[in-house]
């Protein structure tokens, strides 16, 4: 048993034009094709390579980094996708929405506190939002770690995260992070949050 590369769920222009063509085929095919390659090869022949994913994740410190680094990689990645629509944008609606509004008193805070989280990462790493003991969090990670990892200041299961590696913005937005948190909003798939908060909770 070894992992895979799952598919885009959408052609590599549909992002367009908040996230480029060139950017999702590097960024999928490349990238995350790492991930998956580097982690079978670090779990090659050893008993761990028969877990999944979450509960490689769980107790991911008694793994050595490159499972950490590309098995977080494969994870984060894998969600990432699901996350991004074409059809995406808007905001939130009914229990999700609720909940963001008690939490960070209006979608527009939660969004502030989300993207100062992605823009104030130093280096590469993610934003994210978890729910934690039935409670809506906002954090951030540092490279491919994620708030599932035994390792991880914050933890949650995540229900929305943000690549804020440079590879996952550069070619369009330079050094300009704050665009791509910005441009973001416009491909968010809250139906795809909503479930996963559905199911987190
Ligand atoms: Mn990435």
């Amino acid at each position: 048993m070894s992992f895979e590369l799952p598919p885009l769920p959408y052609a590599y222009e549909s992002l367009e034009p908040h996230i480029d063509t060139m950017t999702m085929q590097i960024h999928h095919d490349k990238h995350h094709a790492a991930y998956v390659t580097n982690l079978n090869n670090a779990l090659k022949d050893t008993p761990a390579a028969s877990l999944s994913i979450e509960d490689l994740l769980k107790e991911i410190s008694k793994h050595p980094m490159a499972v950490r680094n590309n098995g977080g990689g494969h994870y984060n990645h894998s969600m990432f996708w699901q996350l991004l629509s074409g059809k995406g944008g808007g905001a939130p609606t009914g229990a999700l929405a609720d909940a963001i509004n008690a939490t960070f008193t209006s979608f527009d805070e939660f969004k502030k506190t989300f993207g100062n989280a992605g823009i104030t990462r130093f280096g590469s790493g993610w934003a994210w939002l978890c729910v934690n003991g039935g409670k809506l969090v906002v954090c951030s990670t540092p490279n491919q770690d994620n708030p599932l990892m035994d390792i991880a200041d914050c933890k949650g299961t995540p229900i929305l995260g943000l690549d804020v590696w440079e590879h996952a913005y550069y070619l369009k937005y330079q050094n300009r992070r704050p665009d791509y948190v910005a441009a973001f909003w416009n491909i968010v798939n809250w139906d795809e949050v909503a479930k996963r908060f559905a199911s987190a909770k």
